[in-house]
């Protein structure tokens, strides 16, 4: 029969009690620095070189606060929750918080564990706001190429802002929108959105769709010339 070295217990888990392993193996391993950016527009936070959406800051953090933690090998964790305590603040750019958050972490450090394991730690964070790259382009006069409208019911019209509406919540924008004689121009963010979506108002109305591409530019970090392009649709 073997017994606990440290509490004398006959029920051993592995050399020592299910108690007594408990507090000699924590789930948690380490946490890195946790600093959040957020843009303070489109509600996007940064991982890695992207930014992803979330609804809620909590959230945003939980998953920040879970890529920065490292838990102790073959640890199984069932459960892992975030409470942050956070100033009051403005989210606008330049922005920084300090807080602090609670993290409950419930999981299994052993397999053979009868119950969970649980611990509490209170973990510093540090929220940043800024502007990601999509919503500064949005703030200037930025544009790759302009969208011409020409002769068109308002049907047409109607669509069109429809669709670039949509285009705006994948990060596709309208700097500007002019009315023209015989129609508008619309100035866009993305190129790419532009010549498809020519195409797209082809299939749909009756009518032609010209494509020209025009130098206007050099990037100067790249040294590769920059185009903007025209897609004009002209109703028939
Ligand atoms: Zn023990
Ligand atoms: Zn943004």
């Amino acid at each position: 029969m073997a017994f606990c070295p440290k509490c004398g217990s006959k029920r051993v888990l592995d050399v020592l009690c299910e108690h007594c392993y408990k507090e000699e193996h924590s789930l948690l391993d380490s946490f890195k620095d946790i600093h959040l950016v957020v843009c303070f527009s489109c509600s996007k936070f940064q991982s890695g070189n992207r930014w992803i959406r979330f609804t809620d800051l909590k959230h945003a953090l939980m998953s920040k606060i879970k890529n920065k933690t490292k838990f102790t090998p073959g640890a199984k964790i069932e459960e892992f929750i975030v409470k942050p305590i956070l100033p009051d603040f403005k989210s606008k750019p330049g922005v920084t918080i300090n807080g602090e958050t609670e993290v409950v972490i419930k999981g299994k450090v052993h397999p053979k564990q009868k119950t969970l394991s649980k611990e509490r730690y209170i973990v510093p964070i540090k929220i940043s706001f800024t502007t990601c790259k999509i919503c500064s382009k949005k703030g200037t006069q930025y544009y790759e190429g302009v969208l011409q409208l020409r002769d068109i019911d308002e049907e047409v019209y109607t669509y069109v802002k429809q669709q670039l509406n949509k285009a705006g919540k994948r990060g596709v924008f309208v700097t500007k929108e002019l009315k023209v004689k015989n129609g508008y121009d619309f100035y866009v963010t993305n190129q790419n959105f532009l010549k498809k979506f020519g195409v797209k108002l082809k299939k749909r109305f009756k009518g032609e769709v010209k494509v020209s591409v025009k130098l206007y530019g050099r990037n100067k970090l790249t040294s590769k010339n920059l185009y903007r392009v025209t897609v004009l649709f002209r109703q028939k």
